[in-house]
């Protein structure tokens, strides 16, 4: 069982640099989170995803683990590519908690931010 513990500190500064707390901020934390735990620090990143809310907003969770490096493509679902110059990996959300979150409503972004802070991973990723 894996729980990538998000510390407050990083919590704080992807909220500032985003606007506001959401599932799909959360989701990229995670997925950045995820990353560095595996492969150490990316150098690059390709996230492929909808081009639209709330989507798009997993871009500033990732930048807050793994700076500017990112470049967004057009896809389904919410995947990344992660690739330090010699390791690489994918990491997919599952379909499942992409839709789910999607449907968020305002009112409960941060509820749902909090519910995806703690998920394990394994509920959260494909493996
Ligand atoms: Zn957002």
């Amino acid at each position: 069982m894996t729980t990538t513990r998000i510390q407050k500190e990083i919590l704080d500064k992807a909220i500032s640099l985003h606007g506001h707390l959401g599932p799909f901020l959360v989701l990229g934390l995670r997925m950045g989170l995820r990353a560095v735990n595996t492969i150490g620090r990316p150098s690059s990143c390709e996230v492929f995803t909808l081009m639209r809310k709330p989507y798009v907003c997993a871009v500033d969770g990732l930048r807050a683990i793994i700076g500017n490096n990112i470049i967004l493509r057009e896809g389904e679902g919410l995947s990344a590519r992660f690739s330090n110059g010699k390791d690489r990996i994918i990491i997919s959300v599952k379909r499942s908690i992409v839709e789910k979150y999607a449907k968020t409503p305002w009112e409960k972004c941060e509820e749902n931010a909090l519910l995806i802070m703690e998920s394990r991973d394994e509920d959260l990723f494909e493996s």
